[in-house]
């Protein structure tokens, strides 16, 4: 008789530590494989079981993160992980991007908003204060790539001074975190800005349709958005999309968005995803249902008919494999798309305009070129270019970043997946730490 041998119906994956979402104690957990969804669990001594699920369907778990999958840290290890972070020896990265906070402040009270932020804030830091922030930053974690957060930075009349400030402080690459309703109602801003040197505009953007907005921020603002995008174009300055993804309100809407950015080329440079996660304030009684990044890529694909397939891409490789995905794509003169190999290395938008990014991405896409025969490589559409330059400077224009990047929360957050972090927040201009454990533990709003 043949014997069939069966994927048990359950595995433990790893052993590793997780919150409770309600006290968030540090609790010893496994991460479990049922069919082809992952869950976290752990049980609270006071607050009782929790299994949350991190990873629905395909791509499988397992083949996408490699070893990491089985990686995790114990509640031993853990210490006081990550309570009195601040970046210890255990930390396993060094800062990529490093969040700027540069007011509390914001002209949108959102109803999502995980920083939880509004027109009742503290006082802005002084530039004299941001000076020292500054150095404090070069101190600890070198001249990294910045982007300036908040709150919405846009509302300090002096933002072109804080951004000079930075370029002359010798930081390479500054990008600016923001609604974009500024960039839109003030003609002469956008160019102000990137006469103050900022490298790249990071827009809030939900969706191609108000019904989004006006659930997630409270009002309709797709007009806003598109005003500030040609803004940006006209400015010459680039811009990456993010959406921040919340089933049944915009999860219909990433085809659209993608199709949009890809309208706005060379201005967009990229689209980042970011699946909504449970920290700072949400709908009351909503229930943390969220997006994994499986979700996200097919998604994708089905909203793209296909153009788009997660094949394309990859997790990143500078920090936990489970936090994001990316890849890229060159725009086709005939409006086709070629998936391009996904480009190594450190950005959270990826995309971006960057001298430095564009060179390193410049280089990439002539060594792939010189390498491999682009043209040869199945499933690249890319038409025989009449030359090098000519070829490097479509890639340099219409390439489209695509990304998406998993924030925990307190149901998802995993100790292995913090330490490997590297996109760290300044926090009272003294202590960087890691963004989810920021998010975590130290905002105003607690779970
Ligand atoms: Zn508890």
């Amino acid at each position: 008789m043949k014997t069939v041998k069966l994927r048990p119906l359950e595995e433990t994956l790893a052993a590793t530590s997780a919150l409770c979402p309600v006290c968030l104690k540090t609790l010893p957990a496994r991460r479990v494989r049922r069919g082809r969804q992952v869950f976290l669990e752990r049980v609270c001594p006071d607050h009782g079981p929790f299994s949350t699920l991190i990873w629905n369907g395909a791509p499988a778990y397992g083949a996408w993160g490699g070893p990491a999958a089985r990686e995790g840290v114990s509640i031993e290890a853990a210490g006081d992980c990550p309570r009195a972070c601040g970046l210890c020896g255990d930390h396993r990265r060094p800062t990529c991007c490093l969040l700027f906070e540069v007011t509390q402040r914001c002209n949108l009270g959102c109803p999502v908003c995980y920083a939880s932020s509004g027109p009742e804030a503290p006082a802005d830091p002084t530039l004299e204060e941001l000076d020292r922030w500054y150095d404090a930053v070069l101190d600890q974690s070198g001249r990294c790539n910045l982007q300036l957060s908040g709150g919405e930075p846009t509302v300090r009349d002096d933002l072109s001074d804080v951004i000079a400030l930075g370029k002359a402080k010798g930081f390479p690459y500054l990008q600016l975190n923001t609604n974009g309703l500024r960039l839109a109602a003030q003609g002469d801003y956008a160019a102000q800005l990137k006469d103050a040197g900022l490298d790249c505009v990071f827009l809030q953007f939900d969706a191609v349709e108000d019904a989004a907005y006006t659930a997630l921020r409270g009002r309709p603002l797709l007009a806003e958005k598109r005003a500030a995008v040609e803004a940006c174009a006209a400015a010459g300055l680039g811009v990456v999309l993010v959406p921040t993804l919340v089933p049944g309100v915009n999860d219909g809407q990433l085809g659209a968005i993608v199709g949009y950015a890809l309208s706005r080329m060379p201005a967009v440079r990229g689209v980042h995803f970011q699946p909504m996660s449970y920290f700072g304030r949400w709908p009351a009684g909503r229930d943390p249902i969220r997006l994994t990044l499986p979700d996200v890529l097919r998604l994708l694909e089905s909203q793209t008919g296909g153009r788009m397939q997660a094949a394309h891409f990859k997790p990143g490789t500078a920090e936990n494999p489970y936090c994001s995905f990316n890849g890229a794509y060159l725009l086709e003169p005939d409006g086709g798309l070629s998936p391009l190999k996904p480009r190594q290395g450190c950005c959270c938008g990826s995309g971006e305009p960057g001298r430095s990014a564009v060179a390193r991405a410049q280089g990439y896409v002539a060594r792939q070129w010189g390498r491999d025969g682009r043209a040869d490589r199945p499933g690249l559409r890319l038409r025989r270019p009449e030359s090098l330059d000519e070829f490097l400077e479509r890639s340099r224009q219409y390439t489209l970043a695509i990304s998406g990047m998993a924030f925990m929360d307190p149901w998802t957050a995993d100790l292995a997946r913090l330490r490997e972090c590297y996109i760290h927040v300044m926090k009272d201009g003294a202590r960087i730490l890691p963004f989810c454990a920021c998010n975590l533990f130290h905002r105003e709003a607690q779970p």
